[in-house]
């Protein structure tokens, strides 16, 4: 599933090529990908509106336009690329967006999305599908002391709290255990009994192996996203049985709320008080 660092590569990626541009039509192929409003009224409303930018919150992907704004979330499979000329269907699109350039020049922005788990809004309300969200952690919001507050404040499990996306808006699977191995936590570890200096190490864990992750293009590790190259840096992450970077122990695979997670079990060690 597509992190911050993957959607923001996304959205750094198309916006050169949509910014300006002006939507002519819309095709929607799913109706379910339109989370709101419907699919007629999503076609009807988006006819028209010029594309003022391109950006991200967590791991929504953001088109600016005139009147509303337009949330996309790639979920499992999801894609969006720019192709040329008119609208031409292909394989798993779901959503297809006419684009006119000021010199009349076609292109289209295709939603692809093989599993049909991505959902795109068209409002003029952003808040009321991003409003719950948690900090972005690459924003001034997130500082070592609000992430050490918070963490004292709960007693949940480290990891399910860092996917929890009204916690900490953008890390998943993959990011959430480059960070926990980085800054030296278990996965397990209860939120409330981390310190001050190890609230501090997990900021700084969260904001480098991201930035790192938005320098590399994201991560490729399925069919769907490609030209990352972070894939090839993992410190833990796939990397069941290979030596852990920092002491040369062996990787172990973990279940952690039903998710695959991967530790060194001699770097992160549950601190018990
Ligand atoms: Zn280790």
């Amino acid at each position: 599933m597509p992190e911050l660092p993957e959607v923001e590569t996304i959205a750094r990626t198309i916006a050169p090529h949509v910014t300006g541009r002006i939507i002519s039509a819309a095709e929607v192929r799913w109706a379910r990908t339109i989370a709101s409003p419907t699919a007629r009224k999503f076609a009807g409303q988006v006819k028209g509106q010029r594309i003022i930018g391109v950006s991200r919150r967590a791991k929504y992907l953001i088109l600016q336009l005139e009147d509303y704004n337009l949330l996309i979330h790639l979920r499992m499979s999801g894609d969006l690329m720019v192709r040329m000329g008119k609208i031409k269907a292909e394989k798993h699109d779901r959503l297809l967006l006419a684009l006119r350039a000021e010199d009349g020049r076609q292109s289209h922005l295709a939603f692809n999305d093989t599993r049909k788990f991505g959902r795109v809004w068209l409002t003029d309300q952003p808040e009321t599908v991003l409003g719950s969200l948690g900090p972005e952690p690459l924003g001034r919001d997130f500082t070592p002391q609000w992430l050490y507050e918070n963490l004292r404040k709960r007693r949940r499990q480290l990891k399910p709290l860092l996917l929890d996306q009204t916690f900490l808006a953008g890390v998943g699977n993959i990011y959430a255990d480059e960070s926990l191995h980085k800054a030296k936590l278990h996965p397990l570890g209860l939120s409330n009994s981390v310190t001050k200096k190890q609230a501090e190490a997990l900021h700084e864990a969260i904001r480098s192996v991201l930035r790192e992750g938005i320098r590399r293009n994201g991560a490729s590790i399925d069919w769907v996203y490609r030209g990352g190259e972070y894939q090839n840096y993992f410190r833990v992450y796939d990397r069941e049985g290979k030596p852990c970077p920092v002491c040369g122990t062996g990787i172990q695979k973990l279940t952690v709320g039903q998710r695959g997670t991967h530790i060194c079990p001699k770097c992160q060690v549950i601190e018990r008080k």
